[in-house]
């Protein structure tokens, strides 16, 4: 069985279906986007110009190739032009150009075109070894001199935008200047310089590839929006290719085993080359995070040590001065000692992170009465709630509550932790309930702490035990909070075997946070 295409033409096929899809991604990845409908025109005259290229040298159309020839450089003209036009355009969603503008360049690029399929052009063919070869006439010069004003603007344009670009728009740029450049210089050294010097047109066939290359390149640099890294883009671009490779292999089987075979290593190699880019990319994605979430973790923690080593160099040198009054320097001594402290219980925190995630957190369980701890961290919150205006109730089960595994100290930091922020994030005359149940059955008990501050929205009951995690409104009124002590105490109730969780029934309604703990 003889599979009815030819080589070249396979080839063809595979590169304009591989432009349309470039062209379908693009265009929905958003389909408002001047720049991006730029490129779909773009990639749908690339198509047409490779189809009238692989016509014009084909044998079976050596009678009507001056046709075919004039419709090449009929089709390149609007090829440049949206170069152009994109390279104006990106990164931007409007055509940046005047109205006037615009229209005169269309009005340009169509003078080309028409000159372009006109005698002027090319005048004839002459055949030469059953190959046919233009004889260009003096309308030629319109088309190169337009063709390197657009290709040289276009590159201009990126360079220019390049240098002022920053983060990912330059990385964008980036990419598509470095996809025009290595199409140009693959047009110029293998197709150019060859037919114009040496006669030889042998890499005309691959002008495919070139063009496919660049819109490849382009296409990614406009969806991606994130390019975020050489190695997940080098791991696809080699998937694809590999691919590519025995698609081609398949359509150009010569018998039906060769055919079966050739689809099925095609298809075990598509699936494995999935997996590769993915797996790539999660791993990119992590390090990403990682690398997010250590910088993020560098400003917060810069940012909140500063605060009160202000504070605290503000008092002192105004006590250098000398000029204070008694009851002035006891209260600023006061002062300086309440903000040290909260510096000291913040390189605690920081230093309890750092130990937490290396898993060096040390926890020293014993048999431990939970009702004593609870009773601790109340009453050593009297006295701020007292300070605030806020009620602080405590509600204790009427019997005896078993004892539960747990580490004393940890266990009362995450009690401290939520009824501090149950103080912090509540008005004055609001009040904070702590109270304790037990549940027989299920063995564990239950400690609900609950205010009637400003509550949490949806989305914030989510992600309010993350690493620095600041929601919404507590946010504003605490601007301290590094919002790491719901973190911490996470951790703390998973190494307990326990659970921590918060529930609101929205914004101003007061939230409620729920610790579960197994009893003995
Ligand atoms: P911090 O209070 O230091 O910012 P936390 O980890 O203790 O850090 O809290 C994280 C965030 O959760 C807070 O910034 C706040 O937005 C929100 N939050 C915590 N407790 C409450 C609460 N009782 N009511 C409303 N919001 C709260």
């Amino acid at each position: 069985m003889q599979f009815l295409l030819e080589p070249n033409l396979i080839f063809l096929i595979v590169v304009i279906a591989i432009n349309s899809t470039l062209a379908f991604v693009v265009y929905k990845n958003n389909p408002r986007s001047a720049a991006n409908l730029l490129f779909v025109f773009l990639s749908i005259f690339s198509s047409l110009w490779l189809i009238a290229n692989y016509i014009s040298t084909h044998p079976k159309f050596l009678e009507s190739s001056i046709v075919w020839i004039r419709l090449t450089i009929f089709f390149a003209a609007p090829q440049a032009t949206l170069l152009f036009l994109l390279a104006h355009t990106f990164p931007s969603e409007k055509i940046r150009f005047s109205r006037r503008v615009f229209f005169v360049l269309l009005a340009l690029m169509g003078l080309v075109m028409i000159v372009n399929v006109s005698p002027f052009a090319f005048e004839r063919v002459a055949i030469e070894d059953s190959s046919p070869r233009p004889i260009p006439g003096p309308g030629i010069m319109l088309f190169v001199v337009f063709g390197i004003t657009m290709v040289g603007g276009s590159i201009t344009l990126l360079i220019k935008k390049l240098k002022k670009a920053t983060g990912i728009e330059k990385q964008q740029l980036r990419f598509i200047l470095a996809g025009i450049s290595a199409m140009m210089g693959a047009i110029i050294f293998t197709i150019l310089i060859p037919v114009v010097f040496f006669g030889k047109n042998y890499f005309v066939q691959y002008s495919p590839v070139y063009t496919s290359f660049f819109l490849g390149v382009t296409a990614y640099a406009i969806v991606k929006h994130n390019l975020f890294n050489i190695r997940v883009i080098a791991t696809e671009l080699f998937s694809t290719l590999i691919a590519l490779v025995f698609l081609i292999r398949v359509l150009s089987s010569n018998t039906v085993n060769e055919f079966l075979f050739n689809l099925l290593l095609f298809v075990i190699l598509s699936v494995f080359g999935v997996l590769l880019v993915r797996g790539t990319i999660r791993e990119i994605r992590e390090l990403q995070r990682l690398s997010q979430a250590k910088s993020d973790f560098v400003s917060i923690v810069s940012h909140q040590l500063r605060t009160p080593l202000t504070t605290i160099k503000g008092f002192v040198s105004m006590m250098q001065e000398g000029k204070e009054t008694d009851a002035e320097r006891k209260d600023w001594l006061q002062k300086v000692y309440i903000t040290n402290e909260r510096l000291i219980r913040l390189v605690n925190d920081i230093l309890n992170i750092s130990r937490m995630e290396e898993g060096r957190i040390e926890y020293e369980f014993q048999d431990v009465d939970a009702l004593d701890i609870i009773d601790g961290a109340v009453t050593e919150m009297k006295m701020p709630a007292q300070d605030k205006g806020v009620a602080l109730l405590w509600t204790k089960p009427d019997e005896a509550v078993p004892r539960v595994r747990a580490d004393a100290l940890k266990l009362r930091q995450v009690f401290l932790n939520l009824i501090d922020n149950g103080i912090k994030y509540t008005d004055v005359n609001g009040w904070v309930s702590v109270r304790l149940f037990h549940n027989k059955d299920l063995r564990k008990i239950d400690v609900i702490v609950q205010d009637t501050g400003m509550g949490l929205e949806k989305k914030e009951v989510r992600s309010l035990f993350e690493r620095f995690s600041r929601v919404g409104a507590g946010q504003k009124t605490n601007a301290e909070g590094m919002g790491i002590g719901l973190y911490i105490a996470r951790h703390i109730m998973e190494a307990h075997n326990g659970k921590i969780w918060a529930e609101s029934e929205g914004r101003g309604m007061g939230s409620k946070f729920y610790v579960e703990l197994p009893t003995i």
